[in-house]
């Protein structure tokens, strides 16, 4: 396969539908039983150097699109902390090594971020660990189908309100007073803030208040010299998706009808979030940045 930074048709560059019916799994999932694997870089991203001697904490940093940012943070020089839950310890460790193997630093900061206070406690953990904190990306979430209005409990309000919202704001708050002046924070929103499916009714509500959130901080952070700003995937092919986030039926044709004809990869957001992060976004705060597929973000 050619590598990333080669030239190619990108409809073509990764796994296409129909998938293979996927191995069940309560969530959160296990990357290793997907089938195919999903691509988080860690054969195929190319670092630069861009994020030289960061400090950087990531939820849902073992798999999916946080494993993803994780990998490339690390090759472009980051020392990064992750956050997960301790269920998920397999996949953390593998994220770890691959961070050492950059030649920075890695840590596994397990825990549940529907807990205020363990979310202020992983935020003291994570700049004590780094020595400081520079990137913060918030990502961590709970994505659960579910086919009506009259299935969706209160304890699954209340979990995913609590997962995608409420941690938002603890972990934003307890960040702030450590961030300096460069600063970044990465939150990541969705497709589904601006085109709902009826099967994602909580979730969905989240991800738009995630963009509102972000956008009302990033006015207020400026002042700071601190930018915050959001990613909006589409359809990527995560462990997200087949551990109850999608209906199994539609994990056999996951991405079918984006322009691509497939799902992205997660390595594919890696480049957004490391520029986000950078200094080279230096002029980009309060934005929302679509890959959703060629179905925009408005
Ligand atoms: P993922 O399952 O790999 O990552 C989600 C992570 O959230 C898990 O690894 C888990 O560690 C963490 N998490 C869940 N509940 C938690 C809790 N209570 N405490 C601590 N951690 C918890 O899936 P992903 O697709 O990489 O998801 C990452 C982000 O991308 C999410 O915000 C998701 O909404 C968003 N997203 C994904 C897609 C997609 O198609 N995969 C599309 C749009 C947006
Ligand atoms: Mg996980």
């Amino acid at each position: 396969m050619p590598d990333r930074l080669t030239m190619q048709d990108p409809r073509h560059q990764y796994p296409a539908p129909p998938f293979p019916k996927q191995e069940e799994q309560q969530s959160p999932g296990i990357v290793a039983k997907m089938d195919p694997p999903a691509d988080h870089g860690e054969e195929s991203y190319i670092g630069f150097g861009r994020l030289r001697g960061r400090k950087a904490l990531i939820t849902g940093g073992d798999s999916g699109i946080g494993r993803a940012a994780a990998i490339a943070f690390a090759r472009e020089g980051a020392d990064v902390a992750i956050n997960y839950l301790s269920s998920e310890d397999s996949d953390a460790q593998e994220v770890v090594d691959y961070i050492e193997k950059a030649g920075t630093k890695g840590f596994a900061l397990p825990g549940d971020l529907t807990d205020e206070s363990f979310c202020k406690t992983l935020i003291a953990d994570a700049v004590k660990q780094l020595g400081g904190l520079d990137i913060l990306v918030i990502n961590a979430a709970r994505q659960q189908a579910r086919k009506s209005i009259d299935e969706v409990t209160s304890e699954d309000f209340d979990k995913t309100m609590k997962t995608n919202l409420y941690a938002l704001h603890w972990l934003a708050q307890a960040a702030v007073p450590h961030l300096p002046p460069g600063a970044s924070i990465i939150t990541t929103s969705s497709i589904q803030a601006y085109d709902p499916s009826a099967h994602l009714l909580d979730y969905a509500t989240t991800k738009a208040g995630i963009v509102a959130y972000s956008k009302a901080l990033a006015e207020q952070l400026i002042e700071k010299g601190i930018r915050v700003n959001v990613v909006a995937p589409g359809p990527f092919w995560t462990v997200l998706q087949p551990s109850g986030g999608q209906f199994p039926e539609k994990v056999k044709e996951f991405g079918k009808d984006s322009a691509f004809g497939r799902p992205g990869q997660p390595v594919e957001l890696a480049p957004i979030y490391v520029l986000l992060a950078s200094q080279e976004g230096s002029y980009i705060t309060g934005e929302v940045f679509g890959a959703t597929g060629g179905k925009g973000v408005a």
